[in-house]
C-alpha cells in the first residue's frame, strides 16, 4: 500500500482553522460590547504597536463586539486616563481599570483572548474560594504584572490578575507590563524573571500562582507560597485533633490520615513552628542545606494532601472524656483523641528594656527582622546552634553582627562555630547583657564582663536573642497533664500522657529538639493513636 504523505503546512492550517472556528463560536455568545483604546507614539516601540494593531484587527474579524479607537499619546484622552507609555491598550476604561503596556502577541495572545471573553461575558471566572478572599480585601490594590511574550507561565498570572480587576473594578486595577516594551519599569522593579507581580508597589508573587494563592498574596500584600483552603463547620467530628502545626503535628497528620483516621491540625500561629523562622536548616536527611521556610512549605504542601489544616485558629480548651471536646476560637471539635504537638516558645532574657523595646530593635527572629538591620550594628545573644546559625545568617546578609555568650565555650556544633571564625564574626565570651537601652528603639546595651565584674555600655541598633525555648504547656497544665521536672510533657514510649486519649509529640516532650526527632515523634504518636483506637488501652481490663 502506498504511504500517505501529510503536508505539515496543511496540518497547521487545519489546526488554525479549528481554533479560529472555536473562538468565533465563543465570541458569538458574548453579550457585552468591549471598547478597546490603543495609545501610541511614533518611533516608540513601533514593532509592539504594529503587532497590537494586527492582533486587534484579527480579532475584530471574528466578532463585532469589539470597538476600537487609536489615539496618539498626547491626546486629551491619554491625559484623562493617565496613559504615558507607548503602546498602551485600555480595556473598557469607563468600567474597568485594566491596561496593557506592550503587545498581546506570542504567549500573551492567550491572555488577550481570555480578557476579551471575561469582558464580553462580564464574568471574572474567579473560583468561589478566590472570590471569598477577594471580598475580604477592603483597601484598593494597584496590581502590576510583568510578563514577556515568550514566557509560557505568564498568561496564567496575567489572567489571574485581570480576573480580580474584573470582579472588583471598584478595588483592583490591573496592569500587564511587557518587560521588553517597558524596560525602565522592568529595571526599576527588578523584574528580571517573569511573571513577577506587585501590588501597591510591593512584590506579591514570583512565578505563576493559582487564583487563590494570588489573592491570598494580594490580601496580605506579600508573596504567599501556600494556599490553605478554609474549612467550614461549627462542630466537627474527628478521630484525632492535633494541636500544633510544626513538624511533629504535620507529620502526625500525614501518618494518621494514611492510617485511615479522620484528623485535623489546628495551629494558632505560624505553620512550621520555629522552623518557619530558621534561616537555614542543615542536614535534614536528603537535604544538606535548605531554607527553613522552604522546608515548611514542602511539609505543609505534603500534609495538605492528607489532613485538614486549620491555620490561625487557637485551641482555647480541651475537655477530656468520650468524646474529648476541643474548643477553638472558631468552632468545637468532638474527637476520640488529641495529640499535643504545641512545641516550645522562645525564652526571654528577662532584663530591663527587653519587653519595652521588643519590635523596636529587640528581636527573636533573625530571618524576619535581620534584613532591616543591613549595614547596622547588632548583638546576637546566645551560644547554641540557633544563636550561631542566626549570627551567620545576619553576617551573610550584610548585618554588622557580634555574638555575645555568657560562658567561655559555645554549645553550638563544631561545624557552625568554625564558620564563625571563617567569616570573622566577633564573639564576646563571658559577657552577659544586663540591660537594653534606648528611648524609642534600641540604642545601646549594658554588658557585664563575668570574669572582671565590670559593666560597660555598648552602642547597638539591634539585639537578637536566641537563648533556647520553653515548652508550650499551658493547655496541658490546665487539664492536669503530668509534666517533667523541666516542665515538658511526661509521656511513655508510645507518646501517651497520663490522660487517656491524649498524646504528645515534638519539642513539648523535651529531648533533642531536632526537626528530624520531631517528625519521628509525630509519626510514632500517630501510629500509637491508630493502634490504641482499634484497641483502646483505657478500656482494657486485666483478665
Ligand atoms: P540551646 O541549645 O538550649 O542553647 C541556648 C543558648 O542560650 C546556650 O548557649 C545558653 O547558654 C544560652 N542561654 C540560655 N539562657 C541564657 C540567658 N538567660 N542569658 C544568656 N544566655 C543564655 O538553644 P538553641 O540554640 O535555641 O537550640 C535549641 C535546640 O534546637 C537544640 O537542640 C539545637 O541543637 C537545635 N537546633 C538545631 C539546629 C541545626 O541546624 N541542627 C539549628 C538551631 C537549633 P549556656 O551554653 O551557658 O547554657
Amino acid at each position: 500500500m502506498a504511504e500517505r504523505k501529510v503536508d505539515p503546512s496543511h496540518m497547521e492550517k487545519a489546526v488554525a482553522e479549528q481554533a479560529e472556528a472555536k473562538l468565533k463560536a465563543l465570541f458569538k455568545q458574548m453579550k457585552h460590547k468591549i471598547p478597546l483604546f490603543l495609545f501610541s507614539q511614533n518611533d516608540v516601540n513601533e514593532p509592539f504597536t504594529n503587532a497590537t494593531r494586527q492582533v486587534i484587527k484579527a480579532v475584530r474579524q471574528l466578532t463585532d463586539q469589539l470597538s476600537f479607537n487609536e489615539y496618539p499619546l498626547d491626546h486629551k484622552l491619554a491625559q484623562k486616563w493617565n496613559v504615558s507609555r507607548s503602546p498602551t491598550i485600555l480595556f473598557d476604561p469607563d468600567r474597568y481599570k485594566i491596561r496593557w503596556v506592550g503587545a498581546p502577541a506570542g504567549q500573551e495572545s492567550q491572555t488577550f483572548v481570555e480578557i476579551l471573553l471575561m469582558l464580553g461575558y462580564q464574568n471574572s471566572g474567579l473560583s468561589n474560594e478566590a472570590a471569598e478572599i477577594l471580598n475580604r480585601i477592603k483597601e484598593p490594590r494597584d496590581v502590576k504584572v510583568f510578563v514577556s511574550l515568550s514566557c509560557p507561565y505568564c498568561p496564567q498570572q496575567a489572567v489571574g490578575v485581570v480576573r480580580a480587576a474584573v470582579a472588583r473594578p471598584d478595588l483592583v486595577s490591573a496592569e500587564i507590563i511587557d518587560v521588553q516594551a517597558d524596560t525602565e519599569r522592568a529595571a526599576r522593579f527588578e523584574a528580571f524573571s517573569v511573571p513577577q507581580t506587585y501590588a501597591n508597589d510591593k512584590l506579591i508573587g514570583q512565578g505563576a500562582q493559582s487564583q487563590e494563592l494570588f489573592l491570598t498574596s494580594l490580601e496580605a500584600l506579600e508573596p504567599k507560597t501556600i494556599y490553605i483552603p478554609s474549612i467550614k463547620g461549627d462542630t466537627l467530628e474527628n478521630d484525632l485533633v492535633i494541636v500544633g502545626g510544626g513538624p511533629a503535628g504535620l507529620t502526625a497528620g500525614i501518618y494518621a490520615v494514611r492510617a485511615g483516621l479522620q484528623a485535623a491540625v489546628v495551629e494558632r500561629d505560624v505553620l512550621g513552628g520555629q522552623v518557619a523562622t530558621t534561616p537555614v536548616v542543615e542536614n535534614y536527611p536528603g537535604l544538606t542545606q535548605v531554607g527553613g521556610k522552604a522546608l515548611v512549605d514542602m511539609l505543609v504542601a505534603h500534609a495538605l494532601e492528607y489532613v485538614n489544616i486549620f491555620p490561625g485558629e487557637e485551641v482555647i480548651s480541651i475537655q477530656p472524656g468520650e468524646p474529648i471536646i476541643v474548643k477553638t476560637n472558631r468552632r468545637t471539635f468532638k474527637t476520640r483523641t488529641v495529640l499535643l504537638a504545641t512545641g516550645a516558645i522562645h525564652r526571654q532574657l528577662g532584663i530591663p528594656g527587653e519587653t519595652r523595646l521588643s519590635g523596636h530593635g529587640v528581636s527573636y527572629c533573625s530571618t524576619c527582622d535581620g534584613p532591616l538591620f543591613k549595614g547596622r550594628k547588632v548583638l546576637q545573644i546566645g551560644g547554641g546552634n540557633s544563636a550561631v546559625t542566626d549570627a551567620l545568617h545576619m553576617n551573610h546578609i550584610g548585618v554588622d553582627v557580634t555574638l555575645v555568650h555568657r560562658r567561655d565555650t559555645l554549645r553550638a556544633q563544631e561545624m557552625l562555630t568554625r564558620n564563625l571564625e571563617l567569616n570573622d564574626i566577633p564573639v564576646m565570651y563571658n559577657h552577659e547583657v544586663t540591660e537594653i537601652q534606648g528611648k524609642e528603639r534600641v540604642e545601646s546595651v549594658v554588658l557585664r564582663d563575668k570574669l572582671t565584674g565590670d559593666s560597660k555600655t555598648f552602642a547597638a541598633d539591634g539585639v537578637f536573642i536566641a537563648i533556647g525555648y520553653q515548652p508550650a504547656v499551658e493547655l496541658a497544665s490546665k487539664i492536669g497533664i503530668a509534666l517533667t521536672e523541666d516542665g515538658y510533657i511526661q509521656h511513655d514510649e508510645r507518646h501517651r500522657t497520663n490522660i487517656p486519649g491524649i498524646y504528645s509529640a515534638g519539642d513539648v516532650e523535651g529531648g533533642f529538639k531536632q526537626i528530624v526527632t520531631a517528625v519521628g515523634q509525630g509519626a510514632e504518636a500517630a501510629m500509637s493513636i491508630f493502634e490504641d483506637l482499634i484497641n483502646p488501652y483505657w478500656k482494657q481490663t486485666t483478665p
